[in-house]
């Protein structure tokens, strides 16, 4: 496969730019992007891009140029998503907490839908678009309490979390669902969680899909599509072996066990695994530290620039670009911030390293550049794109 072989930059490229930086390869994303389509339409499924992965506007534009739909989780979103090019019929926008403005901006706009996480969130939606004297087309987001087997903080389909509509209150919503004039129902929304590895969890969804969907029709209750979010994970490990995730096996459990109806569409919501691996993160050693027990690497960048290590204990895989050193030792990767929780990996594994190497912090194109932050008064630097 050649895309495996990609041209690296040269240390006289490298050099040039301002440390810290995003770098962003963009031919690895369109292979990806390409990919994910292909396998997607052997089975007719649709593909929206879950925006808040990364909304970098190159990004936005390559992806939206290949046909994908768009996954919105604030007004904002769905703002930049038109500004993009996405048209309307193709955002959904999702969210448990979605404030008034906000649901205006999709009305306004008539988007293809909103995706309702509480009975009294439709009902804010249904008076709403009363006064606008228009027909707002939900989706219900169903909790189907299925373990996505992720990290806690980024499992959202289990009913202790606070995403979603829980199966206890499918009757009572029902009840209601004709008096509600200005709402038309058209799909169910499932997400389960982030960076899933398993095809497992994948499989039970399907199996409590099915069985939501015929409640559904069992009530004479006509559902259009059926979107069942993203959550498929990346290999953080080995990015440069696996850098693109397996979109076929991930279709094909769904081909294998989702039974939709013949009129109904299926859709997703992919972000990391779109792309995550296109994404690096650069940054310069500033000092290294002898500790007691182990050696510290002080990177220029630290949680401000990448926070996924301190937030949910994500590792990457880190690689020194530029010691010439035959020798390796381990390093704790840590950042300048003044927070114990600002480290990128504990007993890393390096080229012998010292100040002025180019670190390279890989996969870092989802959940990285959008949750940067200006705490410590930090200023974050232009990024860089390869491979255009
Ligand atoms: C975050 C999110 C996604 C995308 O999740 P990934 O793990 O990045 O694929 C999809 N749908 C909803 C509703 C989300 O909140």
């Amino acid at each position: 496969m050649d895309f495996l072989i990609r041209t690296k930059m040269k240390k006289e490229e490298l050099i040039k730019h301002k440390t810290p930086f995003y770098c962003y390869d963009l031919e690895l994303l369109s292979q990806t992007l390409d990919e994910a389509q292909a396998h997607a339409k052997k089975h007719d499924y649709h593909i929206h891009y879950a925006m808040k992965a990364n909304t970098n506007d190159r990004i936005l534009k390559l992806i939206q140029s290949k046909g994908f739909s768009s996954d919105c989780v604030s007004g904002n979103e769905v703002k930049k998503a038109l500004e993009i090019g996405f048209k309307p019929n193709q955002i959904a926008f999702a969210g448990v907490g979605k404030s008034d403005e906000e649901i205006m901006i999709g009305l306004e706009n008539e988007i293809f839908t909103f995706n309702c996480e509480s009975v009294e969130e439709i009902e804010v939606i249904n008076e709403l678009a009363e006064q606008k004297g228009k027909i707002a087309r939900i989706a219900l987001r169903l909790n189907p309490n299925v373990d996505a087997k992720t990290h806690k903080y980024i499992t959202t389909g289990l009913e202790e979390n606070k995403f979603g509509i829980n199966s206890w209150e499918l009757d009572n919503l029902i009840e209601k669902i004709g008096s509600w004039k200005h709402i038309k129902l058209t799909g169910l929304h499932f997400h389960i969680g982030s960076q899933i590895t398993s095809m497992t969890p994948f499989k039970n969804l399907c199996i409590r899909v099915n069985e939501l969907n015929t409640w559904f029709s069992e009530r004479g209750i006509r559902i259009e599509h059926l979107n069942l979010g993203g959550g498929l994970g990346i290999d953080y490990q080995n990015p440069t072996e696996n850098p693109i995730p397996d979109f076929e096996l991930f279709f094909g459990v769904f081909k294998q066990f989702l039974e939709p109806r013949p009129h109904q569409e299926v859709h997703f919501e992919l972000g990391r695994s779109l792309v995550g691996n296109c994404g690096s993160l650069i940054s310069k050693v500033l000092f290294i530290k002898k500790g007691i027990k182990t050696n510290f690497a002080i990177l220029d960048a630290g949680m401000t620039e990448l926070i996924r290590p301190a937030l949910y204990q994500a590792s990457h895989s880190i690689e020194n670009l530029t010691s010439e050193s035959r020798e390796s030792e381990f390093y704790d990767v840590v950042g300048p911030i003044c927070e114990s929780s600002d480290c990128f990996g504990k007993k890393i594994e390096l080229k012998e390293t010292k100040r002025g190497d180019y670190i390279k912090i890989h996969s870092t194109g989802a959940y990285g550049e959008v949750m940067t932050s200006g705490y410590n008064l930090r200023e974050q630097n232009p990024v860089v794109y390869i491979n255009e």
